[in-house]
């Protein structure tokens, strides 16, 4: 078996980034899908051996920064609600990513096509950027996309590109390590499923709805959902639009995602699951606000924004007239976000679960796995108001 290139890359250390293909100078590299769904590199014969696949793979090339400041904790979020409620916690992606568009950058972030297949895609105006808002829950497709960014710096473009810690690790392998005219921002990251379990559980609703669903978007906030993981359905049935609105558990993919028992291998033996990030900026959400201040809760869904570098802190100056801000300290950021200091815990019943996704038929996989029993104790807890929550959740010591 040939050596030098990424055949050889262990099967739970391939995080699916596809960077390997971007950068084979004989197209030698596809991406095959496994039982559990998830995108694999296949090598052909076409392959010479220069190793180059190699050398971009993030998984064998992690980069560790080397912090020229204190990197800056802050809690944060957009003073105007209508814009905040565009992003997942406090709209700081949206932004900044407006505050590069005005300085001429093109914004690449992770967008639905019409299809509802997840891709990086390109956003030159403001318009542009409202499909890149929210996270999607889902393993982007970054196909091309590295090769793109490089010829746009080397044509002195300006790009700001928001991905998983394993794709930006993965782009700045690609481009060779020179960062000018580019803004790299990255989030807090647990883990992502596959688009086929994605497809596979849009396809189970319509079926079983006769219905087109034509949109999804994770993380929507409205308040009658005390859940701060709700969803928000774009149904097409019989000529008309329906919206269906829900928390997580009531949806199979998300009950899934939530329970952390659908994700890509490598995702539970993540490099990246900490602080030392080489993305300019680091975006999450502030889990545990509660502990540094009284004038926000959760159910503001403030964001956690790590400055890691000189151009981050510039940028954050940038939108700091349109932010409310406390800076805090590590310790308080991280204490309830898991995801910033170790990887998600991989648990016994995910083998199980992929074993009855490749042999159940899938709806009794769905029954057995991804439907939540005795919803009704999630429905009640949901529906309490959050300061009563909030003092429980004080007396157990979670918060
Ligand atoms: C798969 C995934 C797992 C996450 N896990 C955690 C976690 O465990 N803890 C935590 O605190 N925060 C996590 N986050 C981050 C969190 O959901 C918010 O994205 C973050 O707080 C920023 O919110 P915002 O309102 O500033 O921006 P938003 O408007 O929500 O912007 C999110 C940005 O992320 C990009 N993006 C969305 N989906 C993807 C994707 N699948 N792949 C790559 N880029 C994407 C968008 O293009 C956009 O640029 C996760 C995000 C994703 C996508
Ligand atoms: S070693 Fe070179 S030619 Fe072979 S797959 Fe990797 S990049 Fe392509
Ligand atoms: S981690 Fe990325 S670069 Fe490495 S083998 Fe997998 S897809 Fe290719
Ligand atoms: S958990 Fe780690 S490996 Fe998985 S998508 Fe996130 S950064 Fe990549």
């Amino acid at each position: 078996m040939a050596e030098n290139n990424i055949s050889t890359q262990e099967y739970n250390l391939c995080c699916g980034c596809k960077a390997c293909a971007d950068v084979c100078p004989k197209n030698a590299i596809t991406y095959k899908t496994d039982g559990e769904g998830f995108l694999y590199p296949v090598v052909n014969d076409d392959c010479v051996e220069c190793g180059l696949c190699r050398k971009v793979c993030p998984e064998l090339n992690v980069l560790k920064p080397t912090f020229e400041q204190e990197q800056q904790y802050i809690a944060c979020l957009d003073k105007d609600k209508e814009r905040r409620d565009k992003g997942s916690s406090g709209g700081i992606f949206g932004l900044l990513a407006t505050a590069l568009i005005d300085k001429g950058y093109v914004v690449c972030g992770a967008a639905f096509d019409g299809q509802l297949q997840l891709k990086h895609q390109f956003a030159s105006d403001n318009d542009g950027l409202e499909k890149l808002k929210k996270s999607k829950y889902i393993q982007s497709d970054c196909s091309t996309v590295y090769a793109q960014i490089k010829k746009k710096l080397c044509l002195g473009q300006k790009v700001m590109f928001v991905g998983t810690p394993c794709q930006c690790n993965a782009l700045v392998n690609v481009i060779g390590g020179k960062r000018d005219g580019l803004v790299l921002v990255d989030f807090a990251c647990h883990g992502v499923p596959s688009q086929e379990l994605f497809d596979k559980c849009i396809k189970y609703f319509e079926d079983k709805n006769g219905c087109r669903v034509e949109g999804y978007m994770f993380r929507f906030k409205p308040k009658r959902y005390g859940s701060p993981q709700s969803y928000l359905l774009t149904i097409q049935k019989n000529g008309h639009f329906i919206l269906k609105a829900g928390s997580y558990y009531e949806e199979p993919y998300y009950y899934g995602f939530q329970r952390y028992i659908t994700l890509r291998p490598s995702c539970y033996s993540c490099h990246w699951a900490n602080t030392d990030r080489v993305a300019d900026i680091t975006l999450a959400d502030f889990w545990g606000v509660e502990s540094i201040t009284n004038k926000w809760d959760r159910t503001d869904h403030p964001s956690l924004v790590i400055v890691n570098t000189e151009k981050g802190r510039q940028l954050m100056d940038a939108i700091k007239n349109h932010i409310d801000w406390i800076e805090t300290k590590r310790e308080a950021s991280v204490k309830q976000n898991g995801s910033l200091v170790h990887p998600t815990k991989l648990k016994e019943e995910r083998s199980v679960l992929f074993d009855d996704y490749q042999n159940l038929p899938f709806e009794d996989f769905v029954n057995k796995h991804l439907t939540l029993r005795n919803r009704w104790k999630k429905d009640v807890y949901y529906a309490i108001p959050f300061p009563i929550r909030k003092m429980f959740l004080k007396i157990t010591k979670k918060i």
